[in-house]
């Protein structure tokens, strides 16, 4: 199908483009990577008055490494966050986790930005911001304001950025050398959303485990942190026993629900074992250093 008719605007800075934004009063929409936004104009899902390309806007593409903490730009292609050497080095969760979005095509168009933006439940990113604990930065017309995993999404497809808010970067704690890492992911065909997604950093100290982050995709409306699971392994450390503890009471911290992809059920099951399987292999990174 074709998009219903809509103006277009590619404003050369973000300050334009926030302008266009205050005077369509929420009928226009944003267009980065448009992987997830053409399907939807397409099938009138969305029917925008304007689309706002941020292509043509400089400087809003851009990974930099400052103060022990990586600074990606909204509009930097997935393709691009997948073969930095900066973000192998300083984030290797969020460059796994890129590996698993979408096919080739997707990742050279879709952008970080427009992942978070889009908050769809089973994407990588929002569990990724969610378990290395970063922050989106958004800009309006009342200034600048940085946004947690836990206060950006709001439930299904939807965050609590305003209408006239643009997500202009996104900023990420560099991951300590030596840190355990590992995303996990069940779906149905390579390339696919994942039914349930698990994202895990662990930061080793004196052989035990100092500190566990674990954030899921998939498994309800938003990405949801594991806290009390990963509280087990703190305090328990790594070892098989506290790994299937950790592993059952994430499964227990989930509300996921039924949908036409897999029962409410299957998906605590998944995440279960899918948070078995990313602890064990994150440890097992940590352990070869
Ligand atoms: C076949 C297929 C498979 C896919 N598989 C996966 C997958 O496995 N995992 C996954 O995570 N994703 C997957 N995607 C989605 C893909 O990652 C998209 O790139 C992403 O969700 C949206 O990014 P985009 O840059 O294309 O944004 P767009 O489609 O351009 O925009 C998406 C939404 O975000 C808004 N937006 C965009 N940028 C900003 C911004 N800077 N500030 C505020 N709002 C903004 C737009 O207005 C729009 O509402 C898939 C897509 C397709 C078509």
């Amino acid at each position: 199908m074709k998009p219903p008719r809509f103006e277009y605007h590619a404003p050369a800075t973000v300050d334009e483009a926030l302008d266009l934004l205050t005077r369509y009063r929420g009928e226009a929409k944003l267009l980065a990577g448009g992987q997830s936004l053409m399907p939807l104009l397409n099938f009138r899902l969305s029917r925008p008055a304007a689309l706002i390309d941020l292509n043509a806007i400089p400087g809003l593409a851009h990974i930099a490494e400052n103060d022990g903490g990586i600074r990606i730009g909204a509009m930097t292609r997935q393709r691009a966050i997948e073969f930095s050497p900066i973000v192998r080095r300083r984030l290797p969760l969020l460059a796994e986790a890129t590996g698993l979005v979408g096919h080739l095509p997707i990742r050279t168009r879709g952008t970080i930005g427009g992942s978070l933006a889009h908050a769809d439940p089973s994407a990588e990113y929002p569990a990724v911001l969610a378990a290395l604990e970063g922050e989106a930065i958004v800009r309006g017309p009342r200034g600048e304001r940085a946004l947690a995993a836990g206060e950006l999404f709001a439930s299904y497809l939807t965050t609590r950025l305003e209408p006239d808010e643009i997500l202009v970067e996104v900023r990420l704690p560099a991951t300590p050398a030596g840190a355990g890492f590992a995303f996990e992911e069940f779906s149905r065909r390579h390339g696919d959303f994942a039914i349930v997604g698990i994202a895990c950093l662990l930061v080793g100290a004196g052989g035990g485990c100092a500190r566990a982050r674990l954030a899921t995709a998939g498994a309800g409306p938003v990405p949801t942190r594991l806290r009390a699971a990963e509280e087990i392994l703190e305090r328990a450390g790594l070892g098989e026993a506290a790994i299937e503890a950790a592993a059952h009471r994430a499964a227990e911290l989930v509300a996921p629900e039924d949908d036409l992809h897999a029962s409410a059920a299957y998906r605590r099951h998944l995440t279960r074992v899918l948070t078995g399987r990313a602890v064990r292999r994150a440890a097992a990174r940590m352990a070869e250093g």
